[in-house]
């Protein structure tokens, strides 16, 4: 089973993957791998810093940079573990990059989903939960973490339309999604996940 755990900075992915994959765990199930991207592999740090250290790349060498750390990460982790029973849960993955890079950067949603679906193989996840919260609630919890915080009005006009994406991507395939809200306390949030993934597990 592949899950995908996707929403804005500061939405509590980590955290809530971290709980979800203790829980199945503990439910018994066999192999399950925590991954992330960008960065889930070797040679996907070294990609990750080319995108988030220093001044960055250009949107459309960002977004290759990210399909190239996508294409190593599935077929060299991702990929193996699902066909072999196994349950990987991803903190982010082609729904971050049709948010922020087509949405958010303005390039086409047709072609990032392209690029993606050709670096993957077509390798889509079984299920996606977007952790859902304001911008403005969730700026404040990566203020706590230390990380750069832009206040500015376009920064949120941005993270608004990273958003409104993800849930917009929910909405089109109610099959595959499962909206969380993640204003709540870590706790409620967490039953709510594992909830999602055992109705998946059972189907
Ligand atoms: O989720 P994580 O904190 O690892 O992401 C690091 C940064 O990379 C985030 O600030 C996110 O905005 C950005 N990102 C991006 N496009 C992606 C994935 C992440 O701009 N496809």
């Amino acid at each position: 089973l592949f899950i995908a755990i996707e929403g804005g900075d500061g939405t509590g992915k980590s955290t809530q993957i971290h709980l979800l994959a203790d829980a199945l765990r503990d439910q018994g199930h066999g192999e399950v791998v925590t991954t992330r991207e960008p960065g889930g592999t070797a040679a996907g740090t070294l990609l990750r810093s080319v995108v988030l250290d220093g001044d960055g790349v250009t949107p459309r060498a960002e977004a290759l940079v990210f399909a190239a750390d996508r294409a190593h990460h599935v077929a060299s982790l991702v990929r193996p573990i699902v066909d072999r029973g196994g349950i990987v849960i991803t903190d982010r993955y082609i729904d971050s990059s049709r948010a922020y890079q087509a949405a958010g950067r303005d390039l086409g949603d047709d072609e990032i989903v392209a690029l993606s679906t050709w670096a993957t193989e077509g390798m889509r996840p079984d299920l996606t939960i977007i952790l859902d919260a304001n911008p403005a609630v969730t700026r404040q919890r990566t203020t706590v973490r230390g990380e750069e915080n832009h206040l500015d009005a376009l920064d949120h006009e941005f993270h608004s339309t990273v958003r409104r994406s993800f849930l917009d991507y929910a909405a089109a395939a109610p099959d595959r999604y499962v909206v969380i809200d993640a204003g709540r306390d870590i706790d409620t949030i967490a039953a709510h996940v594992l909830r999602a993934v055992e109705q998946r597990l059972a189907q």
